[in-house]
């Protein structure tokens, strides 16, 4: 007796898309078979998805839930957290999403992991994961300690090369540290995610538009510009390729030369990864100048429409790997609080609808296959971070975390309609398929409007990343 059947859908499995039936007993995907091949009772439920997309449940690898990020008037603002936040993914299909975690000032990693399970565990009503992220100078243990969480399942490590605001410091690491880490992780298989800026090239950019009074935000890409992903990225995938092992996943990717130098880094065999945000696909520095043009922002800026098609070349060729939303939710004041260079509100909200809108831009727009649409929002995010197949696949033994998508819906994106914020930088975007149905280990977490999920259903998700990652095979 199964649980769960899904009927006669279209299903994106790695093998293509099949026309079959799903089965689902307990957490776990344990059949696909012909469509109609199950009787009705042989299941507890079923879910009729004929004429539907059924997809694994989106994964975000870049989110910052419950963040402080500091105001212009120095005081913090404390974004929404994993209560809420999950909840909106799992009205947009995202099952799975992975934040940060502070290793700060000589903790050690596992208080590091500790703290910010106190905002997780119990919390999340999707499943969820963190990178470790170096904030200010490691300490001297710090190797030791990163090959333990390694082991323990908590293998990525997030690196700044900048501080990113003239008025922030402690993000940027300095090179020598970032080789003792990719020593580290090349050693005891674990995966270096980048922010890459080059701070010199940024913070150089601060002093001139300040000193010239140009600090309207709308001058945020000449800051963060494409000079600085070009340098940053090199000198990061050169340092990655002395230490033999070292495999790199590229954060925001936001140029047309971020994009080259990962061309060129793959082109030798290197594990690398790339990740762009669907800002970044859809908005160019142009939108700056739009009303509330803060709204389609976050660090590194906006570029130019060419950059934009770079990015787009990427996702269709192996380079750029994952769309993500570097996600920061809250509300349309407190994201438009700043209006300077050195001030404007970071991250994005839009952890729910990246499904539906990235299927309009991949599938409906440009042509994608269902199974390039499903490797960019969920599947690639989980081979690369070491989910997969337990996450990112439809397939005998993986984690039964679906999307039913209804490719016959038509309308608006609206921020009234979603569940985030009081704004969305989507506002009437064309949606030309929408999540109806999301499925978290089994579990019926939202259908047709209804919201079934609760808080501290999500888990922790420990993780290994595959020997291929790390080899730079290919996906
Ligand atoms: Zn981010």
């Amino acid at each position: 007796m199964f649980d769960l059947i899904i009927r006669d859908g279209e299903v994106v499995t790695p093998q293509g898309v099949v026309h079959c039936d799903v089965a689902v007993s307990g957490e776990t995907i344990a059949a696909l078979a012909a469509a109609g091949s199950l009787s009705d009772q042989s299941a507890k439920r079923t879910i009729d998805a004929s004429g539907h997309i059924v997809m694994p449940g989106g994964i975000d690898p870049h989110v910052h839930l419950h963040h402080v990020w500091i105001k212009p008037d120095g005081t913090p603002l404390i974004t929404a957290g994993p209560e809420h936040v999950g909840r909106a993914a799992l009205f947009g299909g995202t099952t799975t999403f992975i934040d940060f975690a502070y290793w700060r000032d000589g903790a050690s990693a596992q208080h590091t992991i500790e703290t910010r399970d106190k905002d997780f565990v119990g919390k999340s009503p999707c499943d969820f994961a963190y990178h470790l992220m170096l904030h200010s100078e490691p300490p001297p243990e710090f190797s030791a300690q990163l090959a333990e969480a390694i082991q323990a399942g908590y293998p990525t490590l997030k690196i700044f090369t900048t501080n990113i605001l003239p008025s922030r410091s402690g993000r940027m690491i300095d090179f020598g540290d970032i080789w003792e880490a990719f020593q580290a992780l090349a050693r005891h298989g674990g995966l270096a995610v980048i922010h890459a800026e080059d701070n010199d090239i940024v913070m150089h950019m601060y002093a001139k538009l300040i000193r010239e009074g140009r600090v309207g935000f709308e001058h945020l890409a000449e800051a963060h510009n494409q000079l600085s992903e070009d340098l940053s990225f090199r000198r990061i995938l050169r340092l990655a390729e002395s230490v033999p092992g070292t495999a790199v996943y590229m954060m925001h990717v936001s140029a047309g030369t971020g994009v080259a130098a990962i061309a060129e880094a793959r082109a030798k065999g290197l594990p690398v990864y790339g990740e762009t945000l669907h800002q970044y696909l859809i908005y160019s520095k142009d939108d700056y100048k739009r009303p509330n043009g803060q709204i389609y922002h976050t660090y590194p800026s906006l570029k130019s429409v060419e950059d934009q098609k770079e990015l787009w070349r990427g996702t269709a060729s192996d380079l750029i790997h994952c769309v993500a939303t570097d996600e920061l939710c809250c509300t349309l004041k407190d994201k438009l609080l700043g209006n300077r260079i050195d001030d404007t509100t970071g991250g994005n909200s839009g952890v729910e609808p990246r499904l539906g809108v990235m299927y309009t831009e991949m599938v409906t727009r440009r042509g994608y296959s269902l199974p390039q649409y499903v490797d960019l929002v969920s599947s690639n995010a989980a081979k690369i971070m070491g989910l997969y197949p337990k996450k990112g696949a439809i397939a005998v033994g993986s984690d039964a975390d679906i999307a039913i998508l209804d490719p016959t819906r038509r309308g608006k994106v609206r921020a009234a309609d979603l569940h985030e914020s009081d704004y969305t930088p989507w506002e009437g975007h064309d949606i030309f398929a929408w999540p109806v149905t999301t499925i978290l280990r089994g579990k019926v977490m939202v259908e047709n409007g209804q919201y079934f999920g609760k808080p501290g259903d999500g888990r922790y998700l420990k993780r290994k990343i595959a020997a291929t990652t790390l080899s730079g095979a290919p996906l």
